[in-house]
């Protein structure tokens, strides 16, 4: 089956193309200073269309820059969770009873106030988390696509209704899908714009109410996209936001009675912590669990390695590996093992580290100090039981107040070594090693993991085997301009195998939407 086209919004190559990048750069930069000049300021929660208080308060600074406040956000607990869902609740029934054309209205005008305001977004999202402007504005590009996908989605499927017919002279018969009622969303902070927009809009679209709460490294963004949506016309309590952190304010919303539906996007030990949890309560309704990766990729000797240099080094290092799909180990057929991992660790020496809105930064700051923790910490056992052959150091010189790391390439760390097997969402990636096609696909395979796997090989029929022998979600072959991430909504599915999602139907895919509805079977006997 071919799918109608559908056209992903691609700013910066759109730019490109026009022989504009100049003005692209003048945009995001006028963005910056005019976000920066209104940062700061305090943010209440956001129930029933009103700016709520909480008790408590908490500060979010920039992780590239510690003098730069970002703002003030409440810090809700059981009791707004329980306000939130209570508004969430009234507000399903006539949500759930709008014609589908009025529920896809409201996303569709979300996605055009996206697009006006996709320089300040994007903008946004650099200051809050560190993003270089290239990712910034992919976020913002893929949030927008996810509106106008699921909303293309819908409508094409009628909203998933089907007229059955009469199986016997008297009986006529529909089959639909239908909203559960209330989701609560829970949103990692490597993608705030995209990934809530995602998972929200699929549960509103279908006619769910939602209470979603940001990561607490990034809770603008998520106002920011609250203020989209209530420009749209989206009415009061259809949307809730909550902030606060993910012990007091995440695990009372999921655990809340009156939720009956859970999409997250996260670590695979909270998500899965949230489904366990969920089920025991013995509740029958979806988690739709985005997790973690731990992403290989297979460099052949029949690859060009110019490719797979760039494709591994941009893979692994591009928003400094604080991705699902960053690239973070490499199987290299041993005859060009050395060439390959020289030349990667030239590449690497390359990249501009820096803050996020500075032009020539790919490896920007780490989110928070947890992450500079784990990075120090996974480096010196890189020290110990590898050899570091670039990187592995925290950088302090010459930069602002900031989280700021080299990336780090390693070598001669054992297959089953912590290093090469858990997920560390840094700019960290171990170089192994291996004999040939057979031996890579094992080891790419032997992973709890199955989100997204890379390879570099001209040999077409080798390309193939690989397709079809490696468990993974998302799967590309040759992908120089980066070995693992970047994937666009409808063309490039986003989700996981194994213990990198929980349901096996992708993000931005035709069998998404679905996920949030249950079916009903309707006859009426005239
Ligand atoms: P995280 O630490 O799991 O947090 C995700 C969200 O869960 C945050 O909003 C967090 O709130 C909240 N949370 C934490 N503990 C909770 C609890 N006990 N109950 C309910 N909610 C809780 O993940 P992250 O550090 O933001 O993001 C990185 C992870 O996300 C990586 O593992 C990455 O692979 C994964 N990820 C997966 C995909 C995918 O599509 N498969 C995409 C992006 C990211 P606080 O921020 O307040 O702690
Ligand atoms: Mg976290």
């Amino acid at each position: 089956m071919h799918s109608e086209e559908f056209e992903n919004e691609l700013t910066l190559l759109t730019h490109q193309q026009n022989g504009n990048e100049d003005e692209f750069h003048e945009a995001y930069e006028a963005a910056v200073e005019s976000v920066k000049a209104d940062l700061g300021a305090y943010h209440g929660l956001r129930i029933d269309g009103s700016h709520v208080d909480a008790a408590d308060r908490f500060e979010v600074t920039s992780p590239g820059d510690f003098d730069l406040e970002i703002g003030e956000f409440a810090a809700g607990g059981e009791s707004e969770v329980d306000a939130a869902v209570s508004a969430a609740s009234a507000a399903f029934p006539e949500w759930e009873h709008r014609d589908i054309e009025a529920r896809t209205e409201v996303f569709r005008t979300a996605a055009d106030r996206m697009r006006d305001r996709k320089f300040e977004l994007a903008a946004t999202l650099s200051l809050e988390n560190g993003k270089n402007r290239t990712e910034a504005m992919a976020d913002v590009d893929e949030a927008i696509d996810f509106l106008r996908f699921y909303s293309r989605e819908l409508e094409r499927s009628d909203g998933y209704r089907f007229d059955t017919g009469q199986p016997t002279p008297h009986q006529h018969t529909t089959n639909l899908l239908r909203p559960y009622g209330v989701f609560a969303v829970v949103a990692p902070f490597n993608f705030p714009l995209a990934i809530l927009a995602g998972m929200t809009t699929g549960a509103m679209v279908t006619g769910n109410t939602v209470v979603a709460k940001p990561a607490s490294a990034t809770p603008l963004i998520a106002h920011k996209f609250a203020d989209v949506l209530a420009d749209a016309g989206l009415p009061d309590g259809v949307f809730n936001l909550v902030t606060g952190g993910g012990r007091e304010l995440g695990q009372p919303l999921t655990e809340h009675e009156d939720v009956a539906g859970v999409a997250f996007t996260g670590s695979r030990e909270v998500g899965l912590g949230i489904e366990r949890t969920f089920r025991e309560q013995g509740k029958r309704g979806p988690v739709i669990a985005e997790l973690g990766g731990k992403n290989p990729v297979i460099v052949s000797d029949e690859a060009d390695l110019d490719d797979a240099v760039n494709g591994v080094a941009m893979g692994a290092f591009s928003f400094s590996g604080q991705k699902c799909s960053a690239t973070s180990r490499v199987y290299v057929y041993e005859d060009v093992f050395d060439e390959f991992t020289e030349r990667l660790v030239e590449a690497t020496e390359q990249l501009g580290i820096g803050r996020g809105e500075h032009l020539d930064t790919v490896v920007n700051p780490v989110i928070d100090d947890g992450a500079l923790d784990r990075y120090r910490r996974i480096t010196e056992r890189a020290r110990t039981d590898g050899t570091v052959r670039t990187g592995g150091s925290v950088v302090d010189d010459d930069l602002p107040e900031g989280r700021y790391v080299e990336p780090t390439v390693v070598t001669d760390i054992p297959h089953e070594h912590d290093l090469a097997r858990e997920e560390h969402f840094l700019p960290f990636v171990t170089v192994h090693p291996v004999s040939g096609l057979q031996e890579g696909i094992a080891k790419s395979n032997d992973s709890e993991y199955g989100l997204c796997a890379g390879i570099f090989s001209e040999d077409d029929e080798e390309v193939e085997r690989w397709f079809d022998g490696v468990e993974s979600g998302m799967c590309y072959a040759n992908r120089t301009q980066s070995a693992t991430t970047g994937a666009l909504v409808q063309a490039q599915p986003f989700g996981g195998w194994k213990f990198s999602g929980t349901t096996g139907k992708f993000a931005g895919g035709y069998w998404y939407l679905q996920q949030f509805m249950r079916e009903q079977s309707r006859t009426r006997v005239e």
